[in-house]
């Protein structure tokens, strides 16, 4: 029999190869120690090549092949110096994840070797292109890809055990230099929205020449259970998620583990998972325990979008590769349990200036409160325009099981202002407090309107797309997903929204308005046209679902398949294009890649579902049931056997259906497929797992054949 020994799960803390977890090193001197700074470059290079690299960046341009060899070389000794002996063009293709394929540094020379790295090897290296999601880019003959590197998103060193490496963030293109990646519409979407934004800050009065970017950061939330239980689970191992499972007597009805005391075992893997990442120069910040039993978040400092989407994979693939030291594993999935929260990932978005300025702060002055409420409406058009784009920028197979589905936050997409900004907006419309220049248009000359709110008054953690005080928060992005497309997205669409708010208010501002009293009325008519999109309520509520739809006639996608056709409809092609973040044909082939995935990951988790049910869920029940067959007649037994059998044949019938539609295809075309695994496998697999739960809370637990909720949700 199976025996999971609960003691043993909770006691499996290899601190002897775990890390000292104790900071030795200042912080200070600690914090980007493994980073490739620009200070460090500037050390190491002649004035000129450095000059040169930094109008590169500045510019936001390619390196320059005349001074890639001498920054390869600095970049080399240092790494070197690091213990590197290895590196890599560390890339996002489209599966979300982060690749890398390392070579030495060493080359062999005569006798023996020497370490080589070339300009040429920094600058773009050619990995095989066709193990990766291409959507159909890569023609068949033309298998190779290139990685370039990204000047903007410094080097670093990453640690394992016995050695070290150096990884040099790289977007990834096909020979025909189509993005292959995460990576590149998000710098094209950046440059996007500093294109359409200076623009807008210069009708404000400001100064040429400033550059503007998105902010970005991320909270990622996980689960931590014990290695013991994550391998004895195939479910868990196969497809990251639990596809069986009785809930426990006790889930988080107690709430007594959010912002619970942290335990020693799951603080010293935070600390140790922490000091790592500080060296490698990401700002985490907060930790906590989350609502869920079992279930943390991790959250950095924000940073400009670019480097926070690299420095979000960093935390991922740290929080994973650091928890076993421990004993543990990570859970990144968005719904590793049934019956408790779910994991996401809310991406904190603003926008700033380069000398600092955040252009989603309510001010001081009726001047620097005008600009923000300018801000806030392109914002709020933005959102009400693209719903579709920001629904489908998180959809995915694992992220449906949160979205929609009675979970945070709900499938249809709306804005949490808070009632103090809502109010004002309110007053606004109404022109409460005078119309025009004269009456100081929105009381923001004559102090009619109260101050705006310098922090987030209240909070709803049922919003998507919330408000809190300087920044909106994305909240429907899962906590599996690369924050990249999301990013993507709401850069494009805010560009698009800010550019259009621009041309109207420069028009006005032409035929001799007053700013003050055409952005006003340029807010008012904005807000007016776009607040079906305000929603300060319970977006769980059935009520909402009901005015969401038909009074308000907001898009409800309710699941992936609903929300990936519309990524290539005729407003979004247009919209990408337009910027030139993605263009027709990256368009489509993204769409094909999400299709992809998740008939992928559908298909996965129905087979796992039959392997785990026909050969370890059917055989305990069987077992348990010869056993009561030989226990004689009494009451008890007979009743049990009765119940057992019952259950055992729905198990068996269930998975009969499940097989067939396993071994269905749906059709060729990797949409067919996708539907198909959405209409037939989803709900054979839950009729499956139905019946097993049953047999799980009757069959004798020495004969069942995985760990349980009961056991794997409250080993700290
Ligand atoms: P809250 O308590 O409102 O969630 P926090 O200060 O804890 O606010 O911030 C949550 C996350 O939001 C953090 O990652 C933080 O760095 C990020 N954040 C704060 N300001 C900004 C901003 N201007 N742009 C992007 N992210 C921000
Ligand atoms: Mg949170």
């Amino acid at each position: 029999n199976h025996d999971f020994d609960v003691i043993s799960a909770a006691r499996n803390w290899r601190v002897d190869k775990a890390q000292s977890a104790t900071p030795t090193e200042v912080v200070g001197e600690l914090f980007a120690s493994d980073v490739l700074t620009l200070d460090q470059l500037k050390s190491r290079l002649s004035k000129p090549t450095y000059r040169r690299l930094h109008a590169t960046l500045e510019r936001g341009e390619r390196l320059d092949p005349a001074i890639a060899d001498a920054v390869a070389l600095a970049m080399k000794t240092w790494a070197m110096e690091k213990g590197a002996t290895h590196y890599t063009h560390w890339f996002q293709p489209l599966t979300g994840y982060t690749a890398e394929k390392h070579d030495s540094f060493l080359s062999p020379a005569g006798d023996g070797a020497i370490a080589s790295f070339s300009g040429g090897e920094l600058i773009q290296a050619e990995p095989d292109a066709s193990s990766f999601p291409s959507g159909g880019l890569r023609a068949t003959f033309e298998a190779r890809g290139y990685t370039a590197w990204d000047p903007s998103s410094p080097a670093f060193i990453m640690r394992h055990t016995n050695g070290s490496t150096l990884c040099i963030p790289t977007a990834f293109a096909s020979w025909t230099g189509e993005a292959l990646d995460n990576k590149t519409p998000l710098l094209r979407s950046t440059e996007a929205l500093n294109k359409a934004v200076t623009p807008a800050l210069h009708l404000f009065g400001a100064s040429e020449g400033a550059r503007v970017s998105s902010t970005l950061g991320a909270e990622q939330e996980y689960f931590l259970i014990a290695e013991e239980y994550y391998y004895r689970r195939p479910d868990l191992v196969m497809s990251g998620r639990t596809l069986f499972g009785a809930q426990p007597p006790r889930g988080q009805e107690l709430e007594d583990h959010y912002f619970g005391a942290i335990p020693d075992r799951v603080l010293s893997f935070m600390t140790d998972a922490e000091l790592q990442l500080y060296a490698l120069g990401v700002p985490v910040k907060t930790r906590h325990n989350e609502v869920a039993p079992g279930q943390f978040e991790i959250a950095p400092i924000f940073e400009s979008s670019n480097v926070a989407a690299d420095h979000q994979q960093l935390i991922m693939q740290v929080l994973q590769n650091t928890a076993r030291k421990y004993g543990l594993v990570a859970l990144l999935h968005e719904k590793p349990f049934a019956g408790v929260n779910g994991s996401g990932k809310h991406c904190n978005w603003s926008m700033s200036t380069d000398a600092g300025e955040n252009l989603l702060e309510p001010g001081d002055t009726p001047h620097e409160n005008l600009q923000f409420l300018f801000f806030c409406s392109a914002v709020i058009k933005a959102v009400d325009e693209h719903q579709d784009l920001l629904r489908v920028s998180v959809a995915s197979a694992s992220n449906d099981h949160r979205l929609g589905a009675n979970e945070a936050p709900p499938a249809i997409i709306s804005i949490f202002l808070g009632s103090e900004l809502t109010d004002i907006l309110d007053r606004v419309e109404s022109g409460e407090g005078g119309r025009g220049v004269e009456a100081g248009l929105l009381g923001l000359g004559t102090n009619v309107l109260p101050p705006l709110p310098r922090h987030a008054g209240d909070r709803n953690r049922t919003s998507p797309f919330a408000f809190t005080g300087n920044k909106f928060e994305f909240r429907a992005v899962g906590s599996s997903q690369s924050i990249s497309f999301p990013i993507t997205v709401l850069n494009t669409i805010v560009a698009d929204a800010v550019q259009g708010l621009t041309a109207e208010l420069k028009a006005r501002l032409d035929s001799g308005a007053e700013l003050a009293a055409a952005v006003g009325e340029l807010v008012r008519e904005t807000y007016s046209k776009h607040k079906r999109i305000v929603f300060n309520g319970d977006g769980y509520s059935d009520e909402w679902h009901e005015e969401a739809e038909h009074a308000r006639g907001l898009l409800n996608l309710r699941t992936s398949i609903d929300a990936f056709p519309q990524l290539t409809s005729a407003k979004n092609a247009e919209l990408f294009g337009r910027f030139g973040v993605l263009s027709e044909r990256e368009l489509a082939a993204r769409q094909e890649v999400l299709y992809d995935q998740y008939f992928k990951t559908v298909n996965i988790e129905g087979e796992t579902t039959e392997y785990v049910a026909r050969t370890m869920i059917l055989p305990a029940a069987v077992a348990y049931l010869a056993e009561l067959h030989q226990a004689g007649g009494s009451r008890a037994v007979q009743a049990t056997t009765g119940e057992i059998e019952v259950a055992a044949d729905a198990l068996y019938d269930a998975l009969q259906a499940l097989g067939t539609q396993n071994a269905a295809l749906g059709g060729e075309e990797v949409h067919e497929k996708a539907h198909h695994v959405a209409a037939q496998v989803l709900p054979a697999m839950t009729a499956v797992r139905q019946a097993a739960d049953r047999l799980e809370k009757v069959v004798a637990e020495r004969h069942w054949p995985l760990p349980t909720y009961r056991q794997m949700l409250f080993v700290k």
